[in-house]
């Protein structure tokens, strides 16, 4: 019998970066809530793209946010409704772009690899396009 590699899932603690103690107070049940959802729709994502990969950007309080260079003002890593993944070769962006109908069937938007150069950006709310995948 063949024993399948089971793959590390990412946890809370990945998404959270160490920061859900020093903001503690911003990080809402509703908040809490996004992110298990973010988490739980990524994992499946991984799963089915047969991928691991670490998170590179998480959950962004308002501070935080300001401070990535380039970070939209209103982001949704700060709803924990956004991931980003890194992604140095690009396998999971271009797994991402030849599987939309899993994106769809999973409730992923993709924002375009040609603006996420080493990294992937996942969203589980769309964008106002409404388009799978998005320019930023
Ligand atoms: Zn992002």
């Amino acid at each position: 019998m063949k024993v399948r590699k089971r793959m590390p899932a990412l946890k809370l603690a990945d998404y959270y970066m160490g920061r859900d103690r020093e903001y503690h107070h911003e990080l809402t049940p509703e908040l809490r809530a996004n992110a298990r959802e973010t988490l739980r729709r990524v994992n499946r994502l991984l799963k089915r793209a047969g991928l691991t990969r670490k998170v590179s950007s998480g959950w962004r309080p308002e501070a935080i946010n300001a401070s990535v260079p380039g970070a939209a003002k209103g982001s949704k890593h700060i709803s924990c409704l956004a991931i980003d993944l890194e992604d140095r070769d690009g396998a999971l962006d271009a797994w991402c772009l030849a599987h939309l109908d899993v994106l769809e069937e999973i409730g992923l938007w993709l924002e375009h690899p040609d603006a996420t150069p080493e990294w992937c950006h996942l969203q589980t709310l769309p964008p106002r396009s409404g388009n799978r995948v998005f320019e930023p």
